[in-house]
């Protein structure tokens, strides 16, 4: 047994990470815990780009120890980058313990594709962690996603494959 930890930086609001909660709940059958952790103003901005450094925001996550933490991802308000890259929907640890997905490039308005979307990005983030690399199914929630577009022709969930993998790697936490 143990715990996704679940933190957000940057003004998620609660409605958006309650929710984020109960989907990765329902995906990975892994309890949640919301916490709070602090966020240094401005780590990881670039201010010639006005975005953040997502590789600088994973590492901050290593050095927060929650009992029973099995998982810890943060989701942001604010945009991420790569090196190499304008933009990232998200990143994490393959095989790792910590995951970051930024809702920035997510929002709609309406709230439920916004919400959608960020279930997408957490679930595919979440399973690289448990060690699932990119997918060639379309409609899988592994599958690489560049743009929007790509976010919203995949579905949430994990193919047949996927799932398989998965699984396996959940064993030792249910
Ligand atoms: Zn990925
Ligand atoms: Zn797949």
């Amino acid at each position: 047994m143990g715990f996704v930890y679940m933190t957000s930086f940057g003004g998620i609001e609660n409605r958006l990470l309650i929710a984020s909660a109960r989907n990765v709940k329902d995906t990975f059958g892994l309890d949640v815990r919301i916490s709070s952790v602090p966020f240094p103003p401005r780590l990881g901005l670039n201010p010639v780009r006005n975005q953040f450094h997502a590789g600088t925001v994973l590492s901050y996550l290593k050095q927060f120890s929650f009992p029973e933490l099995v998982r810890m991802l943060a989701v942001v308000e604010f945009d991420l980058y790569e090196e190499g890259l304008n933009f990232v929907f998200g990143e994490a640890e393959l095989g790792g313990r910590n995951a970051v997905v930024s809702v920035y490039r997510l929002r709609h308005p309406n709230e439920k594709v916004t919400f959608e979307r960020t279930f997408k990005e957490v679930n595919h983030e979440l399973g690289h962690t448990f060690g699932l690399t990119h997918c060639t199914d379309p409609k899988c929630v592994m599958s690489f996603s560049n743009s929007l577009a790509d976010v919203d022709r995949k579905t949430r969930f994990f193919c047949e494959n996927c799932s398989r993998k998965l699984a396996s790697a959940l064993t030792p936490y249910r």
